[in-house]
């Protein structure tokens, strides 16, 4: 160990699915527009495009339950359920025909986005670092290990509930892009790394969340992550 001149910063994690032991988090990758349904709410085109990708800083994840404090610099606070999966096994322009062996496990996520802000920066042209990669910004329920759980099956619900209406409602074939494809894509821009989490994108529904909400994102088999604005 190097000698460091101020404490290193703390690993980040997040919570396993039946062991004290927790996932280590290196980057958080999302995954933009990859359920037609929510693309044409955003005013895109859903068919044409290739998978894109935008990325939050590791520190940003927080566990199933905890508290968040309305965030800073927003007036439109959205929830986006997501499916997440994590990297256990690194690799380069990974082929999708090989992409889930490179899967650990499995999660219910929230990429909570501010969504003014990142609207001001699509109109401007400028990144999205801001509307999404703020402080506590991932909720990511435990991780289900794939060893003993296996994949989650394409007819899998992923479903979001704030203060228990459903507001999103989908199954997991709907992505545009299945996960191997997402791997295959994403691992011939950038190396993954054991530690990666992948927000695989969200269904259409999205929508504000204000002070006092509860908002749940569940999926059928995999778990559930419970956020709480306080
Ligand atoms: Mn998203």
């Amino acid at each position: 160990m190097p000698d460091f001149a101020i404490s290193p910063p703390a690993q980040p994690s997040v919570a396993i699915v039946g062991s004290k032991a927790r996932f280590p988090v290196r980057r958080i990758f999302c995954v933009g527009r990859n359920y037609a349904d929510h693309a044409r709410e955003m005013g895109a085109d859903p068919d044409r495009e290739p998978p894109f990708f935008f990325t939050k800083p590791g520190d940003t994840v927080i566990d199933d339950g905890a508290a968040l404090p309305f965030p800073s610099a927003t007036s439109n606070l959205h929830y986006e359920a997501e499916l997440v999966a994590a990297i256990g096994t690194g690799g380069r322009d990974i082929p999708a025909e090989r992409a889930l062996a490179h899967v650990w496990g499995y999660a219910a996520g929230n990429d909570l986005t501010r969504r003014d802000l990142q609207a001001k920066a699509k109109e401007m042209r400028r990144p999205w670092d801001m509307g999404k990669g703020f402080d506590n910004s991932a909720p990511c329920g435990p991780l289900l290990p794939v060893a003993e759980h296996g994949h989650p099956d394409g007819s899998a619900r992923l479903t979001c509930a704030v203060n228990g209406a459903v507001t999103q409602e989908t199954t997991l074939d709907q992505m545009i892009w299945p996960l191997p494809d997402i791997i295959a894509f994403l691992s011939a821009q950038v190396e993954l790394r054991p530690g990666d989490l992948i927000y695989t994108g969200t269904p259409a529904g999205v929508g504000a969340l204000k002070a006092g909400d509860t908002c749940v994102v569940a999926i059928e088999g995999v778990g559930q992550v419970s956020t709480r604005i306080t």
